[in-house]
């Protein structure tokens, strides 16, 4: 019997292995997939090894910075200045510097003095005090109604997928605030980083040292799973594995589905992505990050990747949240590639395509709706000796590898708890 079976071989349940071996856990990690890391995995394109949905490292990033030291990788990390725009009526619009909000011709001179309030006011609210609130409400309180109309609700249309009035204030603040903590030198671009040769090379590091004392399962997808008088049993890729507690990664509307001999639902919903990673012939004329405010396009955001890290191929993201039942989630490869293809075009005139890998997935991030609080509400207490991490739990933080690489240390440090309080009983 193990100690803990992980459900999931993204960063979240390979921190959480760790941790569990570090405390002197036996513990298995189960996987769907033929390979470990989840959303963070590389892909090949034109002949490199690149995240398949693009993937930026912030300087408060600590779980995944304090990591990448720990596996003996911080020389290989690359920061850089980054820049943003908006696309908007046929138009680039520089966004990163004080004179670009000043040349910002969508907005007239009150909504450039509104934005600036704006700014300033978030700089000193707190994102837990804004839960149960509306990310509309809270712009039109402090940004105006001109702002949010032209560039926050298309902005939160693009990235949520909900309704602005459904969206949680307090997630949207924290995004806010993240994004002037990495600014360089408090007005520049911001300081983004990447690790040379990707993410893959942490993951490697990462299941060479779990090989040491811990075992890991590749495409073994969960598919049912059981409680039994010691805990519980996992069943995955035609096998049973017992186990005295389990630590589920998996989004939880996938959780919620699997048969089990037990009471669990859940309220959250997820959204998908459709993101085609293209090697052109040659180098995009765009800043790192372009959000996509123009109706009609079929992608919200471009990141020119060639602006950060070092890479052979000229490479550039087009991607876009979606519901997870949008056509395009489920549409072959080749046509979101063609379709993403045609809206580039149309953007910034003839590109010659060299190479594309498209991933899509439906289960690209959770809702952070106004009441998602409630959803998650006292989830580790929900199951006995289920114990959770991931993207679900990280709320109202950022839903990045770092964030989820903390929620996997915390979910291992209550398993260990658990399984000590277990050991002093017997
Ligand atoms: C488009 C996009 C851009 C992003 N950009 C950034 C960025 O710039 N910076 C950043 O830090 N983060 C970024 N992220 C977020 C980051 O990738 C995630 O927060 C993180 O990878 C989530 O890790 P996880 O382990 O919680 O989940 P996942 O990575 O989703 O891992 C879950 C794992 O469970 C496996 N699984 C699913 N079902 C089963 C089953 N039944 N049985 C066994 N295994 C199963 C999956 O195959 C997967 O490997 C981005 C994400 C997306 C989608």
């Amino acid at each position: 019997m193990y100690d803990a079976v992980v459900l999931g071989g993204g960063y979240s349940g390979l921190a959480a292995a760790r941790s569990l071996m570090q405390g002197g856990a036996g513990c298995l990690v189960l996987e769907a997939g033929d390979g470990l890391g989840g959303a963070g995995r590389c892909g090949p394109v034109a002949g490199e090894s690149v995240e398949w949905f693009y993937h930026h490292i912030k300087p408060h990033d600590t779980f995944l910075l304090d990591l990448i030291d720990q596996m003996g990788l911080a020389d290989s990390l690359l920061w850089q200045e980054t820049f943003m725009a908006f696309y908007l009526g046929r138009r680039l619009y520089p966004f990163s510097r004080p004179q670009d909000l000043i040349r910002f011709a969508p907005f007239n001179l009150a909504d450039k003095l509104r934005f600036c309030a704006g700014m300033l006011s978030s700089r000193f609210t707190q994102s837990q005090n804004l839960a149960g609130m509306s990310a509309k409400d809270w712009i039109v309180r402090h940004w105006g109604r001109s702002v949010y109309h032209k560039m926050m609700a298309p902005m939160m249309r693009n990235k949520f997928g909900i309704p602005p009035e459904r969206v949680c204030a307090g997630f949207l603040h924290g995004r806010i605030k993240g994004l002037s903590a990495t600014k360089a030198k408090g007005v520049g671009g911001e300081m983004l980083a990447y690790l040379d040769g990707g993410l893959d090379r942490l993951t490697r590091r990462l299941a060479q040292e779990l090989a040491t004392g811990a075992e890991v399962k590749l495409q073994s997808p969960v598919t049912a799973l059981e409680r039994t008088k010691d805990g519980y049993m996992v069943h995955a890729g035609g096998l049973s594995h017992p186990a005295k507690v389990v630590i589920n990664t998996l989004p939880l509307n996938y959780f919620a589905k699997l048969p089990v001999n037990f009471d669990f639902d859940s309220q959250v919903k997820y959204q998908g992505a459709a993101c085609a990673l293209m090697a052109l012939a040659e180098p995009l004329d765009l800043p790192y990050w372009t959000n996509i405010l123009e109706p009609g396009f079929s992608f919200k955001v471009v990141v020119n990747q060639s602006l950060l890290g070092r890479h052979r191929a000229n490479l550039v993201y087009c991607s876009a949240y979606l519901p997870d039942d949008h056509p395009l989630i489920s549409a072959p490869a080749d046509q979101v590639r063609e379709l993403y293809l045609k809206d580039l075009r149309t953007m910034i005139g003839p590109v010659e395509l060299v190479d594309c890998l498209v991933t899509q997935s439906t289960v690209a991030t959770p809702v952070f709706d106004v009441d998602y609080r409630q959803q998650t509400h006292d989830l580790q207490n929900r199951l006995h000796n289920v114990f959770f991490a991931g993207n679900a739990t990280i709320y109202p933080h950022s839903r990045t590898v770092s964030s989820v690489i903390g929620s996997g240390q915390r979910a291992a440090a209550l398993a260990l708890e658990r399984l000590e309080a277990q050991a002093r009983a017997a």
